[in-house]
């Protein structure tokens, strides 16, 4: 064959996108594996998402990820949604087979990966209360719900988004759910396997900023997870490994969701420990 100076191309269409980290980890990979493959940021109005589509399967695309405000928006452009990602109702990230694009959700299957691989713990048969009822709880509920486990709690602020995100676990996967008011202290109970906070308080740069929970009464075994990326290194994260419980950060999540794109679009294994390493440098800048 002759020389081929092409590159592929991939990215995430967002608005606003100029602090999305993915790139950075797409990017190590791609020089990591040699592979000629750029991921790109393009900032995509909520009025140009269509057209912004119609470009990527123009230009030949190989695929793309969607961030906020473009993941429910996305699906009606799309020849095809993945099953889970039709449960979740959302769609971050697109695959090109031939000429057809296919609407995935990676979120909550890379919290799943965090989950099992980081945190040695199958969630099979265990009861899991989640923080949070937006597009993160939901993503991560439905894959929990996919992976039996025994009951899931939703903890919400907002009544309508908790109730709505039970009724949804119940109607589309059978799970045992249940939402619970989250007014002042939320005490997580002795029968608890698995706390979740993924709502976005600690997102940088609300560093301090902490769930209102107590874990005084959980159990030893108990597992903490945060889906905040930055900082990893959470104030409910940090109380936690200090009272010598289970931690798991938003990190291998972000990780993971990268790691699945990367898998789905080059068809490579990916360098994972190489993208972790360039996001960890990344945010401590
Ligand atoms: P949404 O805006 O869809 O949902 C935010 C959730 O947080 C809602 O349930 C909201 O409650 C709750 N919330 C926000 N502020 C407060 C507060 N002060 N007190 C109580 N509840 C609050 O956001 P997403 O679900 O899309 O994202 C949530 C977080 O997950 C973000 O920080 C994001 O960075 C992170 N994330 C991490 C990923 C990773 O790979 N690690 C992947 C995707 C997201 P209410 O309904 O009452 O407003």
């Amino acid at each position: 064959m002759g020389v081929n100076y092409k590159a592929e191309v991939v990215g995430v269409f967002g608005f606003p996108i100029a602090e999305n980290p993915t790139g950075i980890m797409q990017e190590a990979a791609f020089v990591e594996i040699g592979l000629n493959w750029r991921y790109l940021l393009f900032e995509v109005k909520p009025e140009h998402l269509a057209d912004a589509v119609r470009g990527a399967r123009a230009l030949g695309m190989q695929g793309f990820n969607l961030t906020i405000p473009h993941k429910v928006a996305v699906m009606t452009l799309l020849d095809e949604i993945a099953p889970d990602a039709a449960k979740i109702g959302a769609v971050n990230t697109v695959r090109r087979v031939g000429d057809r694009l296919i609407g995935e959700n990676t979120d909550g299957k890379g919290f799943l990966r965090g989950v099992k691989e980081e945190a040695g713990l199958d969630p099979i048969s265990k009861k899991v209360v989640i923080l949070g009822a937006g597009g993160a709880a939901r993503a991560i509920s439905i894959e929990l719900a996919l992976a039996n486990v025994a009951e899931l709690v939703i903890v919400n602020r907002s009544r309508q988004r908790g109730e709505t995100l039970v009724a949804d676990l119940q109607n589309r996967t059978g799970v045992r759910a249940s939402f619970e008011s989250w007014t002042g202290n939320y005490q997580i109970s002795q029968q608890t396997d698995i706390l979740v906070n993924a709502t976005s308080i600690g997102l940088f740069p609300d560093v301090d900023g902490r769930p209102d929970v107590s874990l005084e009464n959980a159990r030893h075994d108990l597992l903490v997870c945060d889906v905040i990326p930055n900082p990893p290194e959470t104030p409910l994260i940090k109380e936690a490994s200090r009272n010598g419980l289970k931690v798991l950060t938003g990190l291998p999540m972000l990780v993971g969701q990268g790691v699945i794109g990367f898998e789905m679009w080059t068809g490579h294994r990916a360098p994972e420990s190489v993208m972790k390493a360039a996001l960890v440098e990344a945010f401590g800048d």
